[in-house]
Order: C-alpha cells, then structure tokens, then sequence
C-alpha cells in the first residue's frame, strides 16, 4: 500500500503548549494508535481528512495517516508527535504513537478501508519494529469509543490482519533461497558450523536482531573460554 505524502505546513500544525511555548515536539514512534473518523457523511473520505489538516485544523488536533478504500494520506512526518490520544501533553498516545484515521463515509467502502488500513499498519510495524501489542485502538489511551466499529468485536481480528500484513513484507525480503554457494563460501559455511557460529542452514537469509545475537553469543562464549585459559 502506497503511502501518498501530503504534510501539513509547520504554520497549519496544531502545537503544544511547553511553560507557556507552542511547539512542535520530535517523537520516536512505539506505539500505532488506530482511530475511526466516525464521520459517516458523503465524501469523508481520506482527502477530505488530510485537507482539513492541511489547512488548520480548528478542532486542535492532528494525526499521521488517513486511509479510506481508495488510499492512505499522511499528513505529519512520524518523528513529529500528532494530537489524536486525547491523553495529554505528557501522555503516550499523543508523545510516542502514530496515528492512523481509518475512514467510515457512507460512499466508501469501509472493509477496503480496513484492509488497506490493516496494510499500512503492518508497513509501520515493520518499519519502526513496533509488536502487535502496541498496536492500540485510541480507546487505550483515553477511554473514548474509538474507533467505535472495530471495537464491536472486531479488533482482535485488525490486529490479525496487521500481524498478517507485516509477515508478507518480511517473507518477501528473504526470497533468495535456493542460490547455490561458491566453493569460497561453502568454505565460510563450514567454518561457520565448526565455530558455532550457525547450523549452516538458509546461508542467504537476511540478517535479523535475532540471527545476530543467536551469531554473537557463541562466539563471545569462546572468548571467555579463552581468556579464563590465559590467566
Ligand atoms: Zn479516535
């Protein structure tokens, strides 16, 4: 799912008040907070919500993505806390989690607009290594009922759909499998299973944190070995 960028001019923003300041504050993402617009009116679609933004928004709040059937909007940059928790200047909702707009107008079709949030939010998850279980529905932060028609029994399966959506993109880095190894790298390979170092098996997946550490302890283990022989 493309992401079409259509950012708020800093001027347009909705800001914080710090000791009396109005500022726009930097963010690292943590958490996705998932919203509905609960707009149900004709043409409340993911333009309508990203041009409201884009020229001030008089409600004083403001989010990352909007996304109905047709594409997702974004409107902040995610390292720039939006206004959409309802939890405060201090609170994690608003501070540390980007926030998506799912649309509900009635010429949209809101299961394409469901599926295509739940792509977007799998990217993100990705892209910031966020887990599902900071994917939060709005409700988490303040109490409100939002967004109101996922959470009529529906969540667990967005979330699904999210976790679904973010596998199909790690599947999708790790497709050179069946390359054949070089002699000079089948000798690496080798080395490698004589250290510990790996099994030996998918000589070509991409590294992940994991893989990394499963690498590193071997190793580090043998290095204490042989700095206890030293002494
Ligand atoms: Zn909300």
């Amino acid at each position: 799912m493309k992401v079409v960028q259509r950012l708020v001019p800093d001027n347009k923003k909705p800001k914080y008040n710090v000791n009396g300041k109005l500022v726009i504050l930097p963010m690292t993402p943590e958490y996705i907070t998932i919203h509905e617009t609960d707009n149900t009116n004709t043409g409340a679609n993911a333009d309508a919500h990203s041009r409201l933004q884009l020229n001030g928004n008089s409600r004083k709040a403001s989010w990352h993505i909007q996304v109905d059937c047709q594409q997702a909007i974004q409107s902040l940059p995610f390292y720039e806390a939006g206004m959409h928790a309802g939890d405060g200047t201090n609170g994690s909702g608003n501070r540390k989690s980007i926030g998506v707009e799912i649309c509900v107008n009635s010429d949209g079709d809101y299961e394409k607009a469901l599926q295509n949030a739940a792509e977007v939010v799998g990217q993100l998850m990705k892209q910031f290594s966020i887990p599902s279980h900071k994917v939060v529905p709005h409700k988490h932060w303040s109490g409100k009922n939002c967004p109101r028609n996922l959470l009529q029994g529906r969540w667990q399966e967005f979330v699904n759909r999210c976790i679904a959506e973010r596998g199909k993109l790690e599947q999708g880095v790790d497709e050179v499998k069946e390359q054949k190894l070089s002699d000079a790298q089948e000798d690496v390979r080798q080395e490698a299973i004589r250290l510990g170092i790996t099994d030996g098996n998918d000589p070509f997946r991409v590294v992940n944190q994991y893989y990394v550490w499963n690498a590193t302890i071997p190793l580090a283990k043998r290095i204490e070995e042989l700095e206890k022989k030293m002494k």
